[in-house]
């Protein structure tokens, strides 16, 4: 048995790891049964129950990387959160929502919680007082998102996990955007951790997946929801994100590093307006994210100057690729505006500073200089 002290690269490695009995693989090998011997004690093993052989693996070494006492792993991030909000949400209940949340997320909340009765609030001010003014005497659930899509911008989780628990709330982070390679919401006093494992979990842009992480109560309740509403992930997927968190922790340094550096020379560069990084001493939230985070994450965005084309901008990189999604080991950009936030208007977007010139950038493990220098071309092919 692996003791939750050893180090976050060991737990990606060994942890929930299968044992080979037949051959001594050096892996845990597949089951892709999907009928087990009814005989045998215990829980009848079936995917859509969440407990086969390799789903049990996968979710053990989630659980043990955020420091939590079990995980579920679901067929996508968004399947994740709807499944947990759904199994704890009741009719006539109330959830506080930070606004600046993924858009699919925010997208759930509005489009289908009215329909069972429940209420919601957003804030747009993400200080601890700002979530305190909107808890009511029926608000059941806090939802958080830090660092936040696109902007990165951070709550604080201590803090707001502490006046939660005063009101008995439960508090939910998806901790996507940070990993739990710098950020362990758990330890800081959050109930649920929720991810979208299509990003850094599965890291080579080829998984769709989500999990969820909490105490074996509320897995419990999520479990109970979720095993009817089948939303489990395929076993050979399941199989991939073990193979795949094998390397979080490299990989996502390395993409750290590469972040870092790039954010540094994006602040420093003339046709760049401005970078959001939380690393950056300038960010809004650098003290807190040095408090919170072990590191300032792969994942950084910036504003075009004015007199720079975004189409030229996107169509002059080499290396780097305009995609949609994020957290590969590639480097990608995508332009908020026409897409996370799309749907909204142009005065919306403009309220959350989601400007047309605004890229958001998902750093990936290329070699640093190949990264600035296309950078720098693209930049300076892009001006008008
Ligand atoms: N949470 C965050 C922060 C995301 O960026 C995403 C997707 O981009 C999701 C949740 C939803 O995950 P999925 O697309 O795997 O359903």
């Amino acid at each position: 048995m692996l003791k939750k002290s050893l180090g976050k690269e060991s737990l990606c490695t060994h942890s929930g790891a299968l044992k080979d009995n037949i051959y001594g693989g050096a892996i845990s090998p597949l089951y892709l049964s999907t009928s087990y011997d009814f005989r045998d004690e215990g829980p009848n093993l079936y995917p859509r129950y969440f407990n086969t052989p390799n789903q049990k693996s996968v979710s053990k070494k989630i659980a043990d990387l955020e420091f939590a006492e079990a995980a579920m792993v679901f067929s996508s991030g968004m399947a994740a959160i709807s499944n947990t909000m759904m199994a704890l949400l009741r009719t006539g209940d109330h959830i506080v929502v930070q606004k600046d949340i993924y858009g699919g997320t925010r997208s759930f909340i509005c489009n289908h919680l009215e329909h069972y009765g429940i209420t919601y609030s957003f804030t747009e001010d993400l200080s601890v007082s700002a979530f305190k003014s909107c808890i009511q005497s029926n608000t059941k659930l806090i939802y958080l998102e830090t660092p936040s899509n696109p902007l990165l911008k951070l709550v604080d989780l201590k803090a707001i996990s502490t006046i939660a628990k005063f009101h008995s709330i439960i508090t939910i982070a998806d901790n996507t955007f940070a990993s739990p390679i710098i950020q362990n919401p758990i330890v800081l006093g959050i109930d649920i951790v929720v991810h979208s494992a299509t990003k850094y979990f599965g890291g080579h842009s080829d998984i769709s997946a989500g999990a969820v992480a909490s105490s074996q109560l509320m897995i419990d309740k999520i479990w109970h929801f979720a095993k009817d509403f089948g939303a489990n992930l395929s076993e050979y997927a399941v199989w991939l994100l073990e193979r795949s968190l094998k390397t979080l922790s490299v990989r996502f340094l390395a993409q750290q590093n590469n972040a870092t550096k790039l954010a540094l020379f994006l602040d420093q560069h003339p046709l760049v307006e401005k970078v959001y990084y939380p690393g950056l001493t300038t960010h809004k939230n650098h003290y807190l994210a040095k408090t919170q985070m072990k590191g300032f994450g792969a994942m950084l965005s910036f504003d075009l100057a004015p007199n720079l084309c975004v189409a030229s901008f996107l169509e002059a990189l080499q290396v780097i690729k305009p995609s949609m999604s994020l957290a590969g080991v590639e480097s990608t950009v995508i332009l908020p505006s026409k897409t996370s936030h799309a749907l909204l208007t142009e005065q919306q977007r403009a309220s959350q500073e989601i400007k047309d010139q605004l890229i958001r950038f998902s750093s990936g493990i290329e070699t640093y200089k190949d990264l600035e220098l296309d950078l720098q071309l693209a930049l300076e092919k892009a001006k008008k």
